[in-house]
Formats: C-alpha cells, sequence, structure tokens
C-alpha cells in the first residue's frame, strides 16, 4: 500500500470509527490512526444506555470493540500508534507517527477531548467505580444516593441541576467561595432544594476501596478536614480538547476546541474535516460524535469528488 491516502482519519472513539465505517463504505479505503490507547473516552466508562440500538446496557469497551470490527468490514485499515506531527499546509496533508510518514488527500479529525482530572491516586482509582466526568452518561445509576460535585463552573451546575433528578441530595465542593458559572446557572442551582454548598473546600481524597463511598474535604481557608458520604462523585472541573497537534494549523475557540463551518465539519482549512468533542464542548455524547463523524465522512468524500480524486492510490 502506498503511503498516500484518500482519507486519514485521526481518533478511534465514536467519531472516527463512524466515520470510518462511512469513508470504507464509500471505497475509500480509510487509514485510521487510532492512537496507543484506541477507543477514547468511552473506553473509561462502565456501562453505556443511551446509545441506539442496544436494548440492553452495553460496556463502554465493548462498544467501542463492535463499532471498530464494523469499521474493518468495510476495509478500514488501522494503526494502533499515536500521531506525533501534522502538517496542514499543503496538500496532500502529511501525518506523522513515530515510525512512519504519511500522506492524505483529505483528513478526519475526531481526537476527542478529555475530562480535567483533580490528579488524586484514588480519582484514578474509583473513575468508572462511582466516580464519573459525565452526569448525562451515568446520573441513572445513582437513584437516590447523596452525590458530590466538584467544580464552579457552567458544567458543575448543570451537572448539579441534573442530577437532583435521580439523587437525593448533590453537594456541590467548589474550592473558592465565588462560583465561576453565569448568573442564570448559578440561580437555578441555588433554587434547588435538594443542592448543597461547600465553598471554599477542596477534595483531598475520594474515599472507598472498590467503589465510591465519599469524599475527605478540607477547607482552604482553616485547614480543616472532614468526611462526606457519597455513593457518587461527579468531577466538572472542564475538558480540554485535544487539538495541540494543530495548534497554528486550524482555527480554534478560546478553549481550544477546532471551529467548524455551521452546519459542516469542514475547518479552516479545506480537506480536513473536524468530528466529535474535538469540536464540540457543548454536547459531549456518544451518538453526537458518531453523528457529526458520519457528516465528516460525507464531507471529504464530497470534497474528493470535487477535487477529482475518485480513485484510491494504489
Ligand atoms: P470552566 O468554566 O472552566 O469551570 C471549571 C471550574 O472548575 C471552575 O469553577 C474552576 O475553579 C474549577 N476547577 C478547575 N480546575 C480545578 C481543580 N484542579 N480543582 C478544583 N476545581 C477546579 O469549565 P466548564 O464549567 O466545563 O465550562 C466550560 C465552558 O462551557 C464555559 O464557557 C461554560 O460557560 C460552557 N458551558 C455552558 C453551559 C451552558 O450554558 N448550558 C454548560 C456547561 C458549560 P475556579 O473557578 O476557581 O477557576
Amino acid at each position: 500500500m502506498s503511503d498516500l491516502r484518500n482519507v486519514i482519519i485521526v481518533g478511534s472513539g465514536p467519531a472516527g470509527l463512524t466515520a470510518a465505517i462511512y469513508a470504507g463504505r464509500a471505497n475509500l479505503l480509510p487509514l485510521i490512526v487510532a492512537g496507543s490507547q484506541p477507543g477514547g473516552q468511552l473506553t473509561l466508562t462502565s456501562e453505556v444506555e443511551n446509545y441506539p440500538g442496544f436494548v440492553d446496557p452495553i460496556l463502554g469497551p465493548e462498544l467501542m470493540d463492535v463499532m471498530r470490527k464494523q469499521a474493518e468490514r468495510f476495509g478500514t485499515e488501522f494503526l494502533d500508534d499515536d500521531v506525533v506531527g501534522v502538517d496542514v499546509s499543503a496538500r496532500p496533508f502529511t501525518v506523522k507517527t513515530a515510525e512512519r510518514t504519511w500522506k492524505a488527500r483529505a483528513l478526519v479529525v475526531a481526537t476527542g477531548a478529555a475530562a480535567r482530572l483533580l490528579g488524586l491516586e484514588s480519582e484514578r482509582r474509583l473513575l468508572g467505580r462511582g466516580l464519573s466526568t459525565c452526569a448525562t452518561c451515568d446520573g441513572f445509576f445513582f437513584k437516590g444516593e447523596e452525590l458530590i460535585v466538584v467544580g464552579g463552573g457552567d458544567s458543575a451546575m448543570e451537572e448539579a441541576t441534573f442530577l437532583t433528578k435521580f439523587a437525593s441530595k448533590v453537594t456541590i465542593v467548589h474550592r473558592r467561595d465565588t462560583l465561576r458559572a453565569s448568573k442564570i446557572m448559578q440561580d437555578r442551582a441555588h433554587r434547588n432544594s435538594k443542592i448543597a454548598w461547600a465553598l471554599n473546600s477542596v477534595v483531598e481524597e475520594v474515599l472507598g476501596t472498590d467503589r465510591v463511598t465519599g469524599v475527605r474535604l478540607q477547607d482552604v481557608e482553616s485547614g480543616k478536614t472532614r468526611e462526606v458520604a457519597a455513593g457518587g462523585v461527579f468531577v466538572a472541573i472542564g475538558h480540554t480538547p485535544n487539538t495541540q497537534l494543530f495548534a497554528g494549523q486550524l482555527d480554534m475557540d478560546p478553549g481550544g476546541y477546532l471551529v467548524t463551518e455551521a452546519g459542516s465539519t469542514r475547518t479552516s482549512v479545506a480537506g480536513v474535516f473536524a468530528a466529535g468533542d474535538v469540536a464540540d464542548h457543548v454536547y459531549r455524547q456518544a451518538v453526537t460524535a458518531a453523528g457529526t463523524g458520519c457528516m465528516a465522512a460525507i464531507d471529504a468524500e464530497r470534497f474528493l469528488e470535487a477535487e477529482g480524486h475518485q480513485d484510491t492510490p494504489a
């Protein structure tokens, strides 16, 4: 196989894999550079209940495995390696892994985003075991429980408010006495009788061996610590899009998310398309990522056709 490809897809979460399925079925023989930890954020979750098509819950890693097999069926080539460099200043674009350099006539960026974590060992250990970074994904599993939400921004307010649909009580833990969230989101949270506040407080430790049982909080002013029992902890301190490779090459918003033209996946460089969380700080769902992955493959196919590249490089 030549090092020149019609389409290279970077990233193998639901966006990248769906782009691969569509590009594969369009006979574009895509190469997907899947990363050294393929599967994206869904591999960090436990059960997925809101991906359409599954009556019973499916494990996140299993869902990604099924999608990968589906993409392989249509001729996608997988490379479980990290991209270390990209150049989109000239066509065909250049994509480098540690071992090889590839050229692509069209590029789909589906590198996702990573939820920011507090950096505690206990947090890593209990991720997916009562500790979550996504209330929409996991809130349903915490019916009748007392929960902790960490953060003082719009995400924390939104997640805490959403979680009161299931939880008996939600305590918002924020490191300052002033919230960063917009006034309207703050007001909504303040009006909610199920929400309690632990301001000027940081999580010193997430408690629990196999499952979250609570947190140890430290008051930042007095230095005093206290334990709060909780069945779940939701860390909502923001996300970081994985766009470092494209710094200075593709237009980004102030948060570092790729900017796409409304209603399409076109980025600021013709022939480069963005799909999934790398260009979406609002919805961040597997199904929306898959949807934009499909759009990116269709956009790439139409771009190649318009450029007169119906043929596949040998
Ligand atoms: P954000 O605005 O950056 O807020 C992050 C929060 O987490 C801040 O309160 C910050 O504290 C806290 N934090 C950060 N690192 C921390 C750490 N290591 N330990 C403890 N606390 C930490 O992030 P976001 O809430 O995810 O929002 C991101 C963007 O999306 C914003 O523009 C937001 O308006 C938007 N958004 C909008 C909506 C909506 O309108 N429906 C919903 C969600 C998000 P400090 O305040 O002390 O820095």
